[in-house]
């Protein structure tokens, strides 16, 4: 499974310090060893490398994502000519689609002129209206982010730039109300919405994830949020993850890595040029999403035979016996892979959120199956 996906991490430093992120505040603190901005080498390098896995596979498209730390940290020169080289580097046979994923914080009317130059997305992370987010979407100082975000968005979202919104991507707390978090980012008028799982695992569990699993607070909280989301008079908004699950119970294939079977085709680049799979693997242990490959020596090919990359590729036979003879596996895909992580036994166990995902999973399952009856009932 080719790569077609990549992340480039073009600046490691972030000015906000979220209380859930993984790359600061969590397991790996390998950001205290990386460069802050990826240098013009690591830049030609990664395009390059990119040029030639595309042109081996034969890869109509990738996706490329900037990323960070908070990636306009780096300029927006910066981030041009990282756009073009690798666009450059590519060539006319495969698209390029680009994405900057932000806080939101330090949009400018001349960056997102850029973005409108060179087609460019622009992903915004914000977690609810101003009192959901400032509680944990932090600056250094201790103050809340919400009104940056705010003015980014209103910017983002004005006519010229609008169609530059490619989502809002939102962490879960169980602290917030989901339709109050909902209603707020709905107001933006975003086409998708994310809605992510705290980073946790068996041996350093997620907020709220008590060993007790009668009880499911994110299928919950996510349920409540789902059926405001179906049931509401005309579509809102796309919600990636309960799109992913009805096309998964469906019988379709999943596009997500955090749901599904579907193989990983992601790979992230460090600013120092290292290759490293999926950056939430920092959330387990210190190294653990490391592959010991580099773009300034190594084809992305020579990723293939990395175990970690292997077991993300390999479908239902990555997966523990708990999770094979689970009903909603195919869907569920035992959920996302580092939330699997346990201490002495590794990643081939069911994911800390099982007793959520069971619940979020079969819940969907009966809304689509009662609707599916009606349907043919009146046919
Ligand atoms: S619900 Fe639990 S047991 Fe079933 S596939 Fe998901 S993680 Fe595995």
């Amino acid at each position: 499974m080719p790569f077609r996906q990549f992340v480039l991490k073009v600046n490691s430093r972030c000015n906000l310090s979220c209380t859930y992120c993984y790359v600061y505040h969590l397991a790996d603190q390998s950001w205290r060893q990386q460069p802050v901005t990826m240098s013009r080498q690591v830049v030609a390098a990664t395009a390059t490398r990119i040029a030639a896995h595309a042109a081996r596979h034969q890869l109509t498209q990738v996706e490329v994502i900037l990323h960070g730390g908070e990636p306009l940290l780096a300029g927006a020169a910066f981030l041009d000519h990282v756009a073009r080289k690798v666009r450059s580097e590519v060539g006319p046979d495969t698209a390029v689609e680009l994405t900057v994923q932000t806080n939101g914080t330090l949009l400018t009317p001349d960056f997102l002129d850029l973005c409108v130059d060179l087609g460019m997305k622009v992903g915004v992370s914000v977690d609810g209206g101003s009192s959901d987010n400032d509680r944990r979407r932090v600056r250094h100082d201790g103050g809340g982010s919400h009104a940056r975000i705010e003015a980014g968005l209103a910017l983002l979202t004005s006519e010229r730039f609008r169609p530059l919104l490619a989502g809002l991507l939102c962490v879960v707390d169980l602290d917030s109300d989901p339709i109050t978090v909902y209603e707020n980012l709905l107001a933006w008028r975003p086409p998708t919405m994310d809605f992510l799982l705290p980073h946790g695992n068996w041996t350093s569990r997620p907020p709220g994830r008590e060993e007790n699993e009668t009880s499911t607070p994110y299928s919950d909280w996510l349920g409540a949020l789902f059926e405001r989301w179906y049931t509401a008079p005309e579509h809102e908004t796309d919600i990636r993850l309960f799109l992913e699950i009805i096309v998964l119970l469906l019988g379709g294939e999943s596009r997500l890595e955090t749901i599904g079977l579907s193989p990983s085709s992601v790979l992230v680049v460090e600013t120092d040029g290292t290759i490293e799979q999926v950056d939430a693997l920092k959330s387990a242990y210190a190294g653990a999403a490391a592959t010991g490959l580099t773009v300034l020596r190594n084809e992305f090919d020579d990723a293939f035979g990395h175990p970690g990359i292997l077991a993300r590729q390999i479908g239902a036979e990555a997966l523990g016996a708990e999770c094979l003879g689970c009903p909603v596996h195919r869907v569920c895909g035992g959920g996302y892979y580092p939330h699997r992580y346990r201490a002495g036994s590794g990643f081939q166990n069911r994911s800390v959120y099982c007793p959520d995902l069971f619940s979020l999973i079969t819940q969907i399952q009966r809304r689509i199956q009662h609707d599916i009856n009606g349907v043919r009932r009146s046919t």
